[in-house]
C-alpha cells in the first residue's frame, strides 16, 4: 500500500482526532524506521517515549512472541504469574510496595487520583477529595485527567469536568495557597514533557516533598514520560532526592504494548480494596512479558550509565547548533527552542529528510529510542541541523 491510499482510507474511516506527520510507518529496525515507499528515518521520537528498547529488540520480540504463543490473556478473575513477576521486580527495584496495572498512562493517573481520594477521605474525611496540580501540567485524555491536567486548552468541549482539582504554579507560595485541609494529594510531572520540557526546580519538589509528608497530603509523581530509564534513571523522581508516596508509569515500560502501572508505599498498599478498581486488560501476560524483558534490559550494568551520556551528547550537540536557542531536560528526555520559533515547521520538514522528532507547545522535543546508537544520533543530528540552516 503507497502513501496515498494510507492517508485516503484514513480520511474515510477514522476520527479525525490527530494531525499526523506526512508518513506511513510500516517497519523499524533499532532506532530506524521504514515507511510505506522504502524510505528510511532516524527516529527521535521512540513513538512518543515508547518504544525504549527501539523498533523489534530481538530479546522483547522473543520474550513477546513466546508469551503470545503460550497465553495471550486471561482476564483478572485469575492468577498470573508473567504479571505478578512483572509486579515483583518493579517493587523490588524501585522500593514501592504494590502496583496495580492499567493498559496507558491516563489509565495509572486514574488508579492514583482513586487511592488519593480514597485515602483522603477514609483518613481525613468525607471532604478530603482535592487534588491539586501545576499549570503547564498533562495527565491524560480521559475526563478526569483532563480536569488534573493544569492547561486551559484541555478544558473546552467535554463538560461537565470532574471537580475537585486546582492548579498552582510551581513554587511554594503558590502551592500553600490551594493547599488546604481538603487536599488529598498534589500530582506532579518532575519534567512537564507536553507542557514544554519543563524540568520542576530540586529544592522546590524537596520542599513540596516535606511540606506534603508534614500535612499527610500524598505526593503523586506522574512518571508516565519521565520514567522507565528515560532521564538515566530508573525513575525520574530519585534525581530530586525525594520519596512520593504514588507513581505512575506506561509509555516505555511496555516497550511499544500498552500498559500502565501505579506504584504505592507500604502504608497505602491496602487502601484499594477487591472490587474498587479493575481493568479487562490490565496486566495482560503478552504485555507484561515485554515490560519484563524492558526492565530486564534497561537495569543490566552500564544500561542507565549510557543513557545519561547519550543524553548528555545529545544536548551538547543542541546547544552547539546554529538556529537552536535554549535546550532543558534530563537525560533523553530533551527540549529546544528555536531562535526562528518554528518548531512545528522544522519537525514536518525533518521528515521530509528522513528525521523523525516531536514537538511540545513551542519546543522541538527529543525522546530517541534508549538504545539509539552514537552514529543513529549523529546521523539524525546531521539532518536536524540541515533542516533548520534551509528554512
Ligand atoms: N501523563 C504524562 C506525563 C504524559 O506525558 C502522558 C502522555 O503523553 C499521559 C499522562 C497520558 O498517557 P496515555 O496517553 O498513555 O494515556
Amino acid at each position: 500500500m503507497h502513501f496515498e491510499e494510507v492517508k485516503q482510507q484514513e480520511q474515510s474511516y477514522l476520527m479525525p482526532t490527530y494531525g499526523r506527520f506526512q508518513t506511513a510507518l510500516v517497519s523499524g529496525k533499532g532506532a530506524t524506521a521504514v515507511d510505506t515507499e522504502g524510505r528510511a528515518y532516524i527516529d527521535f521520537g521512540a513513538g512518543i517515549g515508547v518504544n525504549a528498547l527501539g523498533y523489534c529488540d530481538p530479546d522483547w520480540v522473543e520474550a513477546v512472541s513466546g508469551q503470545a504463543a503460550t497465553l495471550q490473556h486471561i482476564s483478572n478473575l485469575y492468577y498470573s504469574p508473567v504479571m505478578t513477576q512483572l509486579a515483583e521486580v518493579l517493587c523490588q527495584l524501585t522500593g514501592f510496595s504494590k502496583v496495580f496495572f492499567g493498559n496507558s498512562g491516563a489509565e495509572a493517573n486514574e488508579c492514583a487520583i482513586k487511592l488519593a481520594r480514597k485515602y483522603g477521605t477514609q483518613t481525613h474525611g468525607k471532604d478530603c477529595n482535592r487534588i491539586v496540580t501545576l499549570h503547564h501540567s498533562f495527565h491524560g485524555r480521559t475526563v478526569t485527567t483532563l480536569s488534573a491536567t493544569g492547561q486551559d486548552g484541555f478544558h473546552h468541549y467535554f463538560t461537565p469536568f470532574t471537580e475537585g482539582f486546582s492548579y498552582a504554579d510551581p513554587n511554594m507560595e503558590s502551592i500553600k495557597a490551594h493547599v488546604d485541609e481538603n487536599t488529598c494529594g498534589v500530582m506532579i510531572e518532575l519534567i512537564q514533557g507536553e507542557g514544554g520540557v519543563r524540568p520542576l526546580e530540586k529544592a522546590f519538589v524537596q520542599e513540596l516533598a516535606a511540606f506534603c509528608q508534614e500535612r499527610d497530603v500524598l505526593l503523586l509523581a506522574d512518571e508516565v514520560q519521565t520514567g522507565v530509564g528515560r532521564t538515566g534513571k530508573l525513575y525520574c523522581y530519585e534525581h530530586y532526592d525525594i520519596q512520593p508516596d504514588v507513581i505512575t508509569s506506561a509509555k516505555g515500560l511496555g516497550g511499544g504494548l500498552p500498559i500502565g502501572a501505579c506504584l504505592c508505599t507500604e502504608r497505602l498498599g491496602k487502601v484499594m480494596d477487591a472490587g474498587m478498581h479493575g481493568s479487562t486488560f490490565g496486566g495482560n501476560p503478552v504485555v507484561c512479558a515485554g515490560a519484563l524483558a524492558v526492565l530486564r534490559k534497561i537495569t543490566a550494568p552500564g544500561f542507565l550509565e549510557q543513557v545519561a551520556e547519550k543524553g548528555a551528547y545529545l544536548r551538547e550537540k543542541l546547544t552547539a547548533m546554529e538556529g537552536i536557542a535554549e535546550v532543558r531536560g534530563i537525560g533523553m528526555m530533551l527540549g529546544a527552542t528555536l531562535k526562528a520559533d518554528n518548531a512545528k515547521e522544522v519537525a514536518a520538514a525533518c521528515v521530509g529528510n528522513g528525521l523523525l522528532v516531536l514537538t511540545a507547545q513551542n519546543l522541538l522535543r527529543f525522546l530517541p529510542p534508549l538504545t539509539i546508537s552514537r552514529e543513529e544520533l549523529d546521523k539524525g543530528l546531521a539532518i536536524l541541523q540541515e533542516t533548520i540552516s534551509k528554512l
